[in-house]
């Protein structure tokens, strides 16, 4: 994601109005969920620590040993969960990748979800004023997603959900330049020239995770979310609204960001929502966002509450073949 990138999907939003004459909102007036009293207690602290120990190897700059030494802790964890592990390796557009792609539930019949997040961090703090060329650390920008989703495959191991999940984590997310066209999302892209174990029809739909830790987290619906999965969308806000989120999780339409879930969508055609912070006015990402302040201390617990709360909640209530995605 990038600045330019922003502008052009701003000239999206008015694209996405016109085809949508009612763009805003979800109603406030559904009907209150059902939602599964037997789903597991997601953990905060838990995620936390998991955002503290990717933050421990350095930043996760591809081709760097930092990288290979998380990535390694990655799959040994996500082993460690019960799943199956494939490590898809190469290059794309001359750039080292290694996504990572956890199974639980095996190979089962029937519909997979997808959850991911981007387990890399970028190697430019180009929006520090001070210090442009020092890498991001990554807390909340990659750490903060894989930190929620490696809390889950631990809630997966202890208790199962009907029906299989993949977990993807896609390397060389945050490599791109302004103004480049594709230069973000280079693992996701590779996947999906190459798509392994399971090809993009075998998901009934996906949730992505990015930026998902920062204090004062607000989650609009973004634009490409509401336009490939607006089914989801709605269902995801109004979990999240149910169980007292929905501060972070207004039902406001957010604009379209060229993300990983852009192109599973559009190029692969897997309807993914994207869990995405930006500021109330839809304008910003968190403050720190490219900058050498993307740490530790501006974590929140209580948006990774929030955040991996909801997505528990969702899993565990809807099937794949509960929902369609529009
Ligand atoms: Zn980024």
């Amino acid at each position: 994601m990038s600045l330019s990138y922003h502008i052009a999907c701003i000239v999206g939003i008015f694209l996405v109005g016109c085809s949508s004459p009612t763009p805003s909102a979800s109603p406030l007036s559904a009907a209150s969920l059902t939602l599964n009293p037997n789903r597991p207690t997601f953990s905060a602290d838990s995620a936390y620590a998991y955002i503290e120990k990717q933050l421990s190897f350095g930043p996760r700059i591809p081709g760097t040993a930092a990288h290979r030494a998380c990535g390694d802790w990655i799959v040994a964890e996500l082993r460690r969960c019960g799943a199956q592990v494939v490590e898809q390796q190469g290059h794309f557009k001359g750039t080292p990748i290694r996504n990572i792609i956890a199974s639980f539930g095996g190979d089962s019949p029937g519909k997979r979800i997808l959850l991911s997040a981007h387990w890399d961090s970028r190697p430019w703090a180009d929006r520090d004023p001070h210090t442009p060329q020092a890498p991001v650390p990554g807390a909340n920008d990659g750490a903060s997603g894989v930190a929620v989703l490696l809390e889950i495959a631990r809630l997966l191991s202890q208790k199962p959900l009907p029906y299989p999940v993949d977990i993807l984590f896609w390397d060389a997310e945050d490599l791109g330049r302004e103004g480049i066209e594709d230069s973000y999302c280079l693992g996701s892209q590779f996947w999906l020239s190459r798509p392994e174990p399971f090809p993009p029809a075998a998901y009934a739909w996906g949730i992505h995770l990015d930026m998902v830790g920062a204090a004062h987290s607000t989650f609009l619906q973004e634009g490409y979310s509401r336009q490939y999965a607006s089914t989801l969308v709605e269902k995801l806000w109004q979990v999240a609204r149910q169980l007292g989120y929905g501060q972070l999780f207004p039902a406001l339409p957010g604009d379209p960001i060229i993300d990983d879930p852009y192109y599973l969508s559009s190029r692969g055609g897997i309807p993914m929502v994207n869990i995405i912070a930006r500021d109330p006015l839809g304008k910003n990402f968190f403050p720190q966002w490219h900058t050498t302040q993307d740490d530790l201390s501006h974590i929140d617990k209580a948006t990774l509450q929030a955040v991996g709360e909801t997505l528990v909640a969702f899993l565990y209530t809807y099937t794949p073949t509960h929902l369609t995605a529009q």
